[in-house]
């Protein structure tokens, strides 16, 4: 890894790492399905862009591309934060996104996350050989803060709206956490493996062979 893109990451990570966020407690709110359909396409064609727009409709114009189920009991604790899945059809390429409905404010947050998935998908061919090392979250993430002013703006919910914002902070700063972790393991290990080891590790090897 480049070290002006490991002092970049360690010094974000340092800034917004916090690993105890408190969990946000949300209200339970019955949103339909088409309610919350509603809600997506005025998010969608609130873009002041034409490439967003279309493939916007390229997502949800195929029928039943878009599953809002209810949500597993297997998605409780360790897996909480799973709100939905965008899987790719490489061959007829299509994106499905399924929603697991929380039956609560983040259901909003999650459609329009999801979505954003296949408008990406679109708006630039994914390999299915290729990784994008995490990088296909940045445009959904940015849909989450856009779906929250969004939101803010509408004026619905304001409380349950703010409680979105706290939590997508707090998911952040964990997920920073995470990254400062796995950086700090990385380099302990690097420093303990260094090439003079390597070459005493070597000479011992072949003492003890001889
Ligand atoms: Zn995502």
């Amino acid at each position: 890894m480049d070290n002006h893109y490991l002092e970049f990451l360690i010094e974000l990570t340092n800034n917004v790492a916090v690993s105890d966020v408190s969990d946000q407690q949300f209200e339970n709110i019955n949103i339909s399905n088409e309610q919350l359909m509603q809600m997506t396409r005025n998010f969608y064609n609130s873009f002041d862009n034409k490439k967003i727009k279309d493939c916007f409709n390229q997502v949800v114009s195929k029928k039943n591309s878009i599953s809002i189920v209810p949500r597993p009991n297997i998605f409780s604790g360790e897996n909480s934060t799973l709100g939905g899945i965008c899987l790719y059809d490489h061959i007829f390429h299509q994106p499905y996104p399924t929603i697991y409905k929380h039956k609560n404010i983040k259901d909003f947050l999650i459609l329009n996350h999801e979505i954003m998935h296949g408008v990406d998908f679109f708006m630039l061919p994914k390999l299915y050989t290729k990784t994008y090392y995490g990088f296909h979250e940045t445009p959904t993430y940015t849909c989450d803060y856009l779906t929250i002013d969004f939101l803010e703006h509408a004026g619905i919910h304001k409380k349950e709206v703010e409680k979105l914002k706290n939590d997508k902070e707090g998911y952040f700063c964990t997920l920073a956490s995470r990254v400062q972790f796995q950086i700090n393991r990385r380099l302990k290990r690097k420093k303990l493996i260094c090439p003079k080891d390597i070459q005493w590790m070597i000479s011992s090897l072949l003492w003890i062979l001889i």
